[in-house]
């Protein structure tokens, strides 16, 4: 009988960033499509603050019960507002989500064996995680084309647009991170074609 082939010792971590508007979304749904398994940092953050959670206990006793919405769940409107324009406020709130996204993302990884995970996580450079990663995806693209499809996806202001990609890493600490960059400069049928070749290029 033949010996089993040698076990890679673990699965290669990949992340999946980018700025806001950057594109992640778009690749995330074509990698699904493909066949692997997206973990959806965002959803996990939302996930950690659900009523009767304790991440939720925690946001209340820091912010009181002014972020706490109709039918209980977070007020993510009021929040947003208040750690906006405050850096102590979203440092602090951040102390209560990044660890709790952090722990339930180790227990959705380990779940799918034989399969392609991609960890998809907007704050990867931010929050200094990129040395956990084997690979870091950046879907890149320059600023003022991301300005303008933020604008365009989500109404608001150019100048507010602004701010929210100042309150991000930079293209270059981003572009530093990265092991693999994808060009979202054009059109979505170029990023799906990048996506696609990466696709081949790891199952080659
Ligand atoms: P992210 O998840 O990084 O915030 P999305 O994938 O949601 O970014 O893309 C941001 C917005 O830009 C969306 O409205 C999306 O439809 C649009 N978009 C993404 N890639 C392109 C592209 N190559 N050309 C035009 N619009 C795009």
């Amino acid at each position: 009988m033949a010996p089993h082939p040698p076990r890679s010792a673990q699965p290669r971590r990949i992340g999946l960033t980018g700025g806001i508007a950057s594109g992640k979304s778009t690749v995330a749904e074509r990698l699904t499509e493909l066949g692997a398994v997206v973990i959806d940092a965002d959803e996990l953050a939302r996930r950690v603050v659900e009523p009767g959670t304790d991440g939720l206990a925690q946001v209340i006793a820091r912010f009181g019960p002014q972020v706490v919405g109709e039918g209980g769940g977070l007020d993510r409107a009021r929040l947003g507002q208040i750690v906006f324009a405050d850096d102590t406020a979203r440092r602090d709130l951040e102390a209560i989500i990044h660890p709790r996204v952090r722990a339930l993302a180790a227990t959705l990884r380990c779940c799918h064996p034989g399969r392609v995970v991609v960890e998809m996580i907007p704050l990867l450079v931010e929050t200094g995680q990129s040395g956990a990663f084997d690979e870091v995806i950046v879907v890149d693209l320059p600023e003022d084309l991301q300005r303008e499809r933020l604008v365009r996806r989500s109404g608001l202001t150019p100048a507010a647009a602004e701010a929210r990609i100042r309150a991000q890493a930079s293209r270059d600490q981003r572009l530093t991170a990265a092991t693999t960059v994808f060009d979202n400069s054009g059109d979505r049928a170029a990023l799906i074609a990048q996506v696609d070749q990466w696709w081949r290029e790891l199952h080659a």
